[in-house]
């Protein structure tokens, strides 16, 4: 028998919100099922498969019999590989207890509220940025306070002032997603000292998310959990997702400070149970063996920045910062916006996507813009799309602009 219609849906439902690069997603298929040709700029997933080994450490799992239900948190090989991965990387002193693997990064964002925020509590987050933030805050009844990215010379930071002048008696936690999504800002060491002596200071509970922390094309990428004081106070979100092209494969951990990792475990044994047996020992061997794939996977996404960044910057009113990390680009489109008449994003979009095919995010996806922006900006992830569709949909998107 049906259910009677006006049977109530659990309150908190209401707060629930999305990742609305998918509703975008959603657009651009309509468009394509329509027989039209479109260039996805709008998601963040990524078009070059996992590296061969990996594939294949897969596949010989599966033959051993690694099929059934492993440990809560994890194979206790592929515990130890990321408590030595954060020790080589980061500098800090993890051992497995320390590491509680989980079906892909996402889900640590919503297990460390369960396991570190009462309702009512406040916490700091990144806005602009990955929207599931403010949607799980609000989910779980804490208060989302946002602070901002600004544009400082050719690159984009954090607005550490704003952190600072939000505190308050409730603020309880703090996110910061360095190597940011969309941005792709990035902290100086002197911003991470700031940011680090901030949060001892006022005693919060950080949550680092490194989702981008291996994708960098120059230099070496530094973590906020080893300045002093930090990793007594921080849950890393680690994910294989971007580094290795496993996005489908779901599969990253929460790495912390044993008596979270712990609530961390017990959240799993609740929900997911573990991961997926044998995708932790494919993340086993992305962590322990031949690392030419992960290479070859940044030489790709390298050549797509440049050309798109070069091709954005040369269309009117629009201005690229060329960010050395993620496969994300957030172009200022001020001008852009104003010379083609248009003021809201979702008509813009929709234009471009009607009569170039181009389909993007802006700004607007990834956290209300604070109603002191002035600015506007689109997001463009370059990780879905070669460099031939890149330069075919930019030109046209070019020469929508100056049309
Ligand atoms: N954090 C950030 C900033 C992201 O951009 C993403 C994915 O796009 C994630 C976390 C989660 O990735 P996954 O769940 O695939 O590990």
């Amino acid at each position: 028998m049906p259910p009677k219609k006006d049977l109530p849906l659990a309150k908190r439902i209401a707060n629930l919100g999305s990742e609305t690069a998918f509703v975008m997603a959603a657009q651009a298929a309509a468009h394509a099922a329509k027989g039209n040709k479109v260039y996805p700029f709008h998601l963040g997933d990524i078009n070059l498969t996992t590296p061969g080994n990996i594939i294949e450490a897969a596949h010989r799992a599966l033959q051993a019999g690694h099929t059934g239900y492993t440990p809560n948190t994890g194979i206790p090989a592929l515990r130890e590989a990321l408590a030595e991965e954060m020790n080589q990387t980061r500098g800090t002193a993890y051992h497995a207890e320390n590491v509680a693997v989980q079906p892909g990064g996402k889900p640590v964002i919503g297990k460390f509220l369960l396991a570190l925020m009462n309702p009512g509590d406040e916490v700091l987050y990144p806005n602009p940025g990955f929207p599931i933030y403010e949607s799980q805050i609000t989910f779980h009844n804490g208060i989302p306070v946002p602070y901002g990215v600004q544009v400082s010379g050719d690159r984009f930071t954090f607005d550490i002032e704003q952190m600072e002048q939000a505190i308050t008696p409730k603020t309880r936690l703090l996110i910061i997603n360095d190597l940011h999504n969309p941005t792709g800002a990035e902290c100086s060491p002197e911003e991470r000292r700031r940011i680090a002596e901030f949060a001892v200071k006022n005693d919060l509970m950080v949550l680092l998310d490194e989702a981008y922390f291996d994708i960098r094309y120059d230099g070496v990428s530094a973590s906020l959990v080893s300045e002093a004081g930090m990793a007594e106070r921080s849950v890393i979100l680690y994910t294989f997702s971007k580094k290795f092209a496993m996005t489908g494969w779901r599969l990253g951990a929460a790495i912390g400070p044993k008596h979270i990792i712990d609530i961390f475990a017990t959240l799993n044994v609740n929900d997911e149970s573990c991961t997926s047996h044998c995708t932790q020992y494919a993340g086993l061997e992305a962590l322990t063996g031949d690392q030419q794939g992960a290479q070859d996977i940044l030489t790709r996404l390298e050549k797509r920045r440049n050309l798109a960044t070069e091709l954005l910057n040369s269309m009117e009113g629009v201005h690229c910062v060329r960010p050395n990390t993620t496969f994300y680009l957030y172009p200022e489109v001020t001008e852009a916006m104003a010379n083609k008449g248009y003021t809201d994003y979702s008509e813009f979009l929709a234009a471009i996507l009607q009569q170039t095919g181009v389909s993007m995010c802006a700004r607007s996806h990834f956290g209300t813009p604070a109603a002191t922006e002035q600015r506007k900006y689109l997001r463009l992830a370059y990780s879905g799309i070669d460099a031939e569709m890149i330069e075919e949909g930019l030109e046209k998107l070019k020469k929508f602009l100056a049309s």
